[in-house]
């Protein structure tokens, strides 16, 4: 039996796939390439290019392959685009895992990872965040993903499709060896963004904001390696594989750094200059976003490895060196 990871292209999902070649699974991967690379999916994998929402293209997948978990990160996940264009976000990512679950329901695929996340707290009413916290989402994209939560709980309660619901928090880092890594057309993320002003292609940062409500005045965020958000996933896959119940987990390293400190952190994870200036703060954006990750520890086993954002920027600063510019493969 496989393992089909849709959004395998992505950032996430190409780390998600190297990590399941290298425990000797059967991995098969479904990307439209909207925004993934071709040349970030392990050639252990079985590559299918399709989009989600195309249920011709996923009945040809499930038809040919024998797959028995899936684990989902083919969504939109920008929160200022989201803002500009948010039915993009409700078709692709909510309209998206209703197609896949059709799919899944007409063959019998019984067991779903998907990616949630931290803004679908929206301003959360306590820090750090728990699981059981009010979700009321202040942007476009978190509520597609809430929404995302609410029709796969059904679909559980009617045709017994088991998820795994991961709220990422804020995600960096690269493969320690630099072969893969985060490669956004346009960038909007913070670590790549700052590393790119490091290797000189962009002449500065602009901070969004610093009168935000925490100790700087920037925006607090929890940083965690996608190496680790990928082991997470392998441990969410054997949970329910163990016949465990749904559930839902926060990933994050329950430390809190604003933008500010990393910057600083990434001056000294790289030894450069890296000028930033203060900019308008940034439509969507809450104060502060910190998980409690106790319970992805305690149930799922969960044990990241990177607990110093110096050494997540530096993985990303590594291939950020040897790929100036990411794939180079845009059009
Ligand atoms: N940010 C910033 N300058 C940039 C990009 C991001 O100040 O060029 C800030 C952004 O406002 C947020 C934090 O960095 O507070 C993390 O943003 P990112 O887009 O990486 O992730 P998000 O939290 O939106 O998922």
């Amino acid at each position: 039996m496989s393992i089909l990871v849709v959004g395998g292209a992505g950032y996430i999902g190409s780390h998600m796939v190297k990590r399941l070649a290298d425990q000797n699974e059967e991995v098969i991967v479904a990307d439209n390439l909207s925004t993934g690379h071709r040349a970030a999916v392990d050639t252990r994998a079985k590559f299918y290019e399709g989009d989600i929402r195309d249920h011709a293209f996923l009945k040809q997948v499930f038809d040919q392959e024998s797959i028995d978990t899936v684990v989902h990160f083919a969504a939109f996940s920008i929160v200022p685009e989201s803002m500009e264009k948010p039915l993009k976000y409700f078709d692709n990512n909510t309209a998206g895992m209703v197609a896949l679950l059709e799919e899944m329901r007409d063959h019998n695929v019984k067991r779903i990872i998907f990616s949630s996340t931290a803004a679908t707290y929206g301003v959360p009413e306590k820090s750090p965040i728990e699981e059981s916290d009010r979700q009321d989402p202040i942007n476009p994209y978190g509520e597609s993903k809430l929404m995302m939560e609410k029709i796969i709980r059904w679909a559980d309660k009617a045709y017994g499709i088991k998820f795994v619901a991961l709220r990422y928090f804020n995600v960096a880092g690269a493969w320690p060896d630099g072969s893969i890594g985060e490669d956004h057309g346009p960038e909007t993320h913070l670590t790549p963004i700052i590393l790119q002003v490091a290797l000189g292609k962009r002449d500065e940062l602009s901070i969004y904001g610093d009168d935000y409500n925490t100790p700087d005045g920037t925006n607090v965020r929890d940083y965690v390696h996608v190496v680790d958000l990928a082991d997470a996933h392998i441990l969410a896959i054997k949970y329910l594989k163990d016949g465990n119940e749904s559930d839902v987990f926060n990933l994050g390293s329950s430390t809190g750094f604003s933008v500010k400190q990393m910057v600083e952190a990434a001056r000294e994870a790289t030894g450069e200059k890296i000028p930033a200036k203060i900019a308008p703060r940034r439509p969507g954006d809450p104060d502060s976003l910190i998980a409690a990750s106790k319970k992805a520890r305690t149930v799922l086993n969960w044990n990241p490895q990177y607990d110093d954002v110096k050494e997540v920027i530096k993985t990303a600063w590594k291939w950020t060196q040897t790929h100036p510019n990411g794939y180079d493969d845009r059009k």
